[in-house]
């Protein structure tokens, strides 16, 4: 499925394109139609799972038709950084539309936001107790609101601004579509979405983050050198059984290959294999005989396969979503796992989406000779992370994959990573 479905406004797709998005993520999948149809949602999901596109982008789209230059559709979010994140969503996905957007919260002054307002603003992203503020000196009109968003509504809740949220509300037409994104759905939550929805759409998104068990790490690299890194990694470090995902099934196949050529114990799964042989390559994963699985995100659907130490996405995958499934195969059960990805520089935009995503858990590594400097803004990494995610303790269980004939001593090389510094991505 892709965003083409939706047939949103030429304007409205292009921004979609120059962020290169390729495939819509599950809450923007269902989220998406019914809020076009104007009906109201419930959205539960948390931040990261591109639910912000799922609201934004049928706002853009609404926008596009009717009057022109007074506010219609406002946001409201818990805090700065949200409003913040949200208006930025706002200008990069609707930078062809020439809609106007702007973010209002508190500590910083009311003036120049008031100059802001009366620029023929037509979408507010704003907290709730600077809005009341500009609502009581006058400096906002909130009577031709069209669509209202109330965003990270537990937060909301946590911070006690849900009587906020209902004063706002009053100054808004009783006609018009409300979506209610939250985390979690306590009580007052519940009470809140029963007075202000009518006849919801119940969305659920059962994805969060990935799983806090798992260690992060990208490694710029050009698509050349994306092998030969792959080969470094699975020689030089200690693991239990490694997926490696690539975006297609002719990918999967001639990895798969060169792995094999070089000595390693490998196997692949993609869509083009017979269930038989499917079967077979799954029953030797699981049972040790390949300690490598090169698969696509298809073919890897349902694979559960408990000892995966390592997940390796040679290839990124296409939404932050994917990289939240593929990771799901390791980690299990309150194991460590590690999941390295190969960052090339087409795939700049979703590394950023991840490290908002992952935050502190992810690392940026490099190898002398294999991987490149990315066009980002680099800073030191808080702290020095143990190489196999468990503290620095061997796992007796875990051993380098270097075929026989490349091991010189029958030992495991440990190599360190971080011979060059260590780096973490900032934005
Ligand atoms: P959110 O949950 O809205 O905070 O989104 C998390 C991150 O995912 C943001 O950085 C978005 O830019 C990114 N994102 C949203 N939708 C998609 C998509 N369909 N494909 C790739 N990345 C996306």
């Amino acid at each position: 499925m892709s965003f083409e479905k939706f047939e949103l406004h030429a304007k409205v797709f292009a921004g979609v394109q120059e962020l290169g998005y390729l495939r819509p993520t599950p809450i923007q999948l269902q989220s998406i139609p019914p809020i076009m149809e104007g009906r109201d949602v419930m959205g539960l999901a948390q931040t990261g799972t591109g639910k912000t596109a799922a609201f934004v982008l049928p706002i853009l789209q609404r926008l596009m038709q009717g009057s022109r230059g007074h506010v219609r559709a406002l946001i409201i979010a818990p805090t700065r950084e949200l409003s913040e994140q949200t208006h930025k969503a706002i200008g990069e996905l609707g930078r062809r539309t020439q809609l106007k957007s702007a973010s209002i919260y508190g500590g910083v002054s009311i003036q120049g936001q008031i100059k802001k307002l009366q620029d023929k603003v037509e979408i507010i992203s704003a907290c709730p107790g600077r809005l009341l503020d500009h609502i009581n000196r006058g400096t906002v009109d909130l009577s031709k609101i069209e669509v209202l968003v109330i965003d990270e509504a537990d937060h909301m809740f946590d911070m006690g601004f849900l009587p906020d949220i209902r004063r706002i509300v009053k100054h808004l037409p009783a006609k018009r579509q409300t979506l209610l994104f939250s985390a979690t759905m306590p009580d007052d939550i519940k009470a809140l979405a029963n007075d202000l929805l009518q006849n919801p759409v119940n969305i659920k998104i059962g994805h969060t983050a990935p799983v806090d068990s798992v260690t992060h790490r990208f490694y710029p690299v050009p698509m050349e050198s994306k092998t030969a890194l792959l080969k470094d990694i699975l020689d030089n470090t200690e693991m239990e059984s490694v997926l490696v995902f690539t975006r297609t099934k002719s990918r999967a196949k001639s990895v798969a290959l060169q792995l094999d050529k070089s000595g390693y114990k490998v196997t692949s799964l993609h869509g083009n294999l017979t269930q038989q042989k499917r079967q077979k390559a799954l029953d030797g994963f699981r049972d040790g005989r390949y300690e490598i699985m090169v698969a696509t995100d298809i073919a890897a659907r349902g694979i559960d396969v408990t000892r995966i130490s390592h997940v390796i996405n040679y290839d990124m995958p296409s939404t932050a979503d994917a990289y939240t499934h593929r990771i799901g195969r390791t980690g299990r059960a309150s194991k460590t796992g590690d999941a390295f990805t190969f960052v090339t520089g087409q795939d700049v935009v979703l590394a950023h989406s991840l490290k908002r995503v992952l935050g502190e858990k992810l690392q940026y590594h490099s190898v002398d000779g294999l991987t490149m400097t990315m066009p980002l803004v680099a800073s030191p990494a808080p702290a020095r992370r143990s190489f196999n995610g468990n503290g620095g303790k061997q796992n007796n269980n875990r051993r380098s994959f270097a075929p026989s004939s490349k091991s010189s001593n029958g030992r495991t090389k440990q190599r360190s990573f971080g011979s060059t510094p260590r780096q973490s991505w900032t934005h």
